[in-house]
């Protein structure tokens, strides 16, 4: 069995880490789940008074894509600080025993540590056929969600796949393809469910949800699909840099024209950021810095994390736009809690004249229009 301790918060390293950069990545973390900078010292403690979290992990229809998107981090920091700061019993993909021997690691790890493990599913639960699409070890993976999720003390099913069905589940979803918290639902099974869905997800999102657990012995404040406030609280137009063009109205029209060149907003281009909530322009991926995610090189989102749109609305299809609001950058317009006062009323009333009605009219008014501009052009 593994050793599952930390090294202290008071010696030199933690988990090979500077102390002082260990306690900066958990204030960086803090921040991005919307916390106050001190949490940070509080994660940092918390992670390392106690053993590590055992992580089981069941992989279900999937591609790979979600173990892929947290070892293959450009920058070694995030990946090395996940198997650090977890202790990942069970993954079929890593483990380095196979067949009967993974089996008997995964009854024993679940043995010993019932009702403390968190359960990982990536990939979606075939049902149809009673589940036989997909099997470990002779079991159909349904049932071994089931029989894992029931001792887990809380299950986080990463990606797509697994949050609401992604690729398995499109039309005509010849497996039944399900979301895990569905199959768990009908099937009785009462384990919290967080859902981190992304194609793939990002993976200080799947970091940021363990360590809070572990930090405050609950799960983070989730919206109405299970997932993390902290990271689908906002759409994703409110934070993308092309926002400024969507609002003035100047749209690239094609792959490669100048106005794609030119960075201009891809809405009709079918970008999905109005209707898909995540934090994928704030948080990036591998680490590489600013630009590193979709629509940051110049593709449309495509709305994975959001059911009912990715895999499911062709991909250049315009967005249904929830709402406009102003960029969450914009000055907050709400001061204190005693309502808004009349000079706000008229700054934020300015203000989303500046940014929705007149500069964006033009934009907006088009939206779910035919794109004449586009026949223009000869297409
Ligand atoms: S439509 Fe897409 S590219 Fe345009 S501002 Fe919104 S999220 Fe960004």
């Amino acid at each position: 069995m593994k050793d599952l301790e930390y090294g202290s918060m008071n010696e030199e390293t933690v988990c090979g880490f500077s102390r002082r950069d260990f306690l900066k990545f958990c204030s960086t973390l803090a921040v991005g789940m919307g916390l106050p900078l001190s949490a940070g010292a509080k994660i940092a403690e918390a992670v390392t008074a106690q053993k590590r979290p055992p992580v089981l992990w069941l992989s279900a229809q999937e591609c790979t894509g979600c173990t892929e998107s947290l070892l293959r981090a450009n920058h070694p920091t995030l990946e090395k600080l996940i198997l650090e700061l977890i202790s990942l019993e069970y993954h079929e993909t890593l483990l380095v025993g196979s067949g009967k021997q993974a089996e008997e690691w995964r009854t024993k790890s679940m043995k010993e540590y019932k009702g403390k493990y968190i359960l990982v599913v990536d990939g979606s639960i075939p049902v149809k056929d009673n589940g036989i699409y997909c099997k470990i070890g002779g079991k159909t993976v349904m049932s071994l969600l089931v029989e894992m999720a029931t001792d887990a003390a809380a299950v986080v099913a990463i990606g797509s796949c697994s949050s609401w069905g992604g690729v398995p589940s499109a039309d005509p979803n010849p497996t039944g393809a399900s979301p895990a918290h569905e199959v768990l639902k009908n099937k009785g099974v009462k384990t919290p469910v967080v859902n981190i869905p992304g194609c793939p997800p990002n993976p200080y999102n799947f970091l940021s949800t363990v360590l809070y657990y572990v930090t405050f012995k609950k799960l983070p404040e989730l919206d109405d699909q299970a997932r993390p406030k902290f990271a689908y609280g906002r759409l994703i137009h409110e934070n993308c840099e092309r926002r400024p063009h969507f609002d003035a109205g100047r749209f690239a029209l094609q792959f490669g024209d100048e106005e794609h060149r030119k960075g201009y907003c891809l809405y009709k281009l079918g970008c999905k950021g109005p209707e898909t909530f995540a934090n994928c322009p704030v948080q990036l991926f591998n680490d590489v810095g600013s630009g590193a995610w979709p629509v940051g090189t110049g593709h449309p989102c495509f709305g994975c994390t959001e059911k009912g749109v990715g895999f499911t609305v062709p991909l250049h299809t315009p967005a249904r736009p929830k709402y406009l609001t102003p960029p969450s950058l914009f000055t907050e317009v709400y001061p204190g809690k005693e309502g808004i006062s009349p000079g706000v009323k008229a700054l934020a009333a300015g203000f989303a004249g500046a940014a929705i009605g007149a500069a964006g009219a033009a934009a907006v008014t088009g939206l779910g229009k035919k794109d004449d501009d586009t026949k223009d052009k000869g297409e």
